[in-house]
């Protein structure tokens, strides 16, 4: 059963993880590279606007930040924040969004080779890495949370599995448009 559309009036803040191929983000489930600025989802499998309700196209994010150990313990995981907008399907930990737009990357622990990275990659999407204890009040300036009494309840039996692809989506929210506002804010970059 689907509920009626709620209304965001601002984007949607949501997380997401990626594999670093030298500087460039891609997603882990399909093969996409990311780029600066606005992705739009498109459906592989069927004739429509994604995400639809029902499929599993879109662009994927949950709502709260990957564990911070997650990436940590890989060369190649980061994770960072999107502002989602436009057509938006909810699940139990997540959502899949039409628009999205990466607006900050966290930073490992670690010194060396991955920061690097990442500090490259933040530069070339022109957006803040942070420490990853930071990245959900960095993105805050580019959004808001998807409000728990939105979110379809969490219907699976084990509730400390690791989010994984979420289920069928039972409710549908629109979110007007990203604001506008340059999500480079290059002086928060903490080193
Ligand atoms: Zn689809």
């Amino acid at each position: 059963m689907e509920a009626a559309a709620p209304d965001l009036v601002t984007a949607v803040i949501g997380f997401r993880q990626w594999r670093l191929h030298g500087v460039e983000l891609w997603s882990l489930l399909a093969m996409d590279r990311w780029r600066r600025g606005v992705q739009t989802a498109h459906c592989d499998r069927r004739d429509h606007d994604a995400p639809a309700n029902g499929c599993t196209c879109g662009i994927y994010a949950w709502y709260a930040p990957p564990p911070r150990g997650a990436s940590a313990a890989t060369p190649d995981l980061v994770a960072g924040a999107v502002a989602l907008w436009g057509q938006i399907e909810l699940h139990a930990h997540g959502m899949r969004g039409q628009h999205a737009m990466v607006v900050a990357l966290a930073l490992p622990y670690s010194w060396g080779d991955k920061r690097r990275s990442i500090l490259a990659a933040a530069d070339a999407f022109d957006v803040a890495a942070v420490p990853a204890r930071k990245l959900k009040a960095a993105a805050l300036e580019h959004g808001e949370l998807i409000p728990r009494r939105m979110r379809p309840p969490d219907t699976t039996p084990n509730k400390r599995k690791a989010p994984g692809e979420p289920a069928p989506a039972r409710l549908r929210a629109v979110a007007d448009g990203y604001p506008g506002r340059s999500p480079a804010r290059r002086g928060d970059a903490v080193p």
